[in-house]
């Protein structure tokens, strides 16, 4: 089996035990989804020193970005504004370090909601920070339905790897209350939701930079719809080709 990384969020314990104190940690459902395509997840913790992530990633044939907080807008040139969520100054540090070697060591990578705008981000793209306060945007991005719950539409576009793999339309789920303002010179948008936000991204040279990415959350749909587990598959394939 084949080691996929994947990153981890810092987020304090609201366990009663563990109250307050900081955790390295991944939703299973990450785990269960990787596990299911036939790759071995390896959680990588937070971590500031990069030879460790280094040596962490050499061990890996691809890595996955997971979802999180808000990356501070400082790393895109802007100021915070009202309704910007919760940000991790070490988080951030860690996943553009994590993104910035795994692509110099030439590893498949999978962004997955915050994996998502991390990669853009680090490509030199912006973000909406705030979808609430942008009135062109009608649609509801952040669900209240459980998050093995479809909520709105996605359109594929065509040419893209995205499109070959999971046709014209799908439904998706939608946790997010940000969204890629500029897109990263080097990619093309492959998903878009019908108010026009950007829902997945991909390197536009899929040969030479396996670097592809989503808004939603497939991990929590792969075992209950089809394509969201042919995602992994496909990415695991990525991977096990290098
Ligand atoms: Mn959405």
């Amino acid at each position: 089996m084949i080691l996929i990384g994947l990153s981890a969020s810092l987020d304090k314990s609201g366990d009663k035990h563990w109250e307050g104190l900081q955790q390295s940690r991944v939703n299973q459902a990450y785990v269960d989804s990787v596990l299911g395509a036939g790759g071995l997840p390896l959680l990588i913790p937070v971590m500031d020193k990069k030879e460790a992530l280094r040596t962490a990633l050499a061990a890996c044939s691809g890595l996955i970005l997971t979802g999180g907080q808000d990356m501070s807008p400082l790393h895109y040139g802007q100021e915070p504004e009202k309704g910007l969520g919760e940000v991790s100054e070490a988080r951030d540090d860690y996943d553009l370090a994590l993104y910035g070697l795994a692509k110099d060591m030439g590893l498949p990578i999978f962004g997955i909601c915050r994996g998502m705008q991390v990669i853009n981000v680090a490509e030199g793209g912006s973000l909406y920070q705030d979808l609430a306060r942008e009135s062109t945007f009608k649609l509801k991005h952040l669900q209240e339905a459980g998050r093995d719950q479809i909520s709105h539409s996605v359109t594929l576009t065509p040419g893209s790897r995205l499109h070959d793999l999971l046709g014209d339309r799908i439904q998706v789920n939608s946790f997010h209350h940000q969204a890629i303002r500029d897109l990263a010179g080097g990619f093309r948008v492959s998903a878009t939701s019908d108010d026009g936000v950007i829902e997945a991204m991909e390197a536009l040279d899929m040969d030479k930079e396996k670097i592809l990415a989503v808004q939603w959350h497939p991990e929590e749909l792969t075992k209950t719809r089809p394509e969201m587990a042919a995602l992994f598959g496909y990415f695991i394939q990525l991977c096990e080709k290098g």
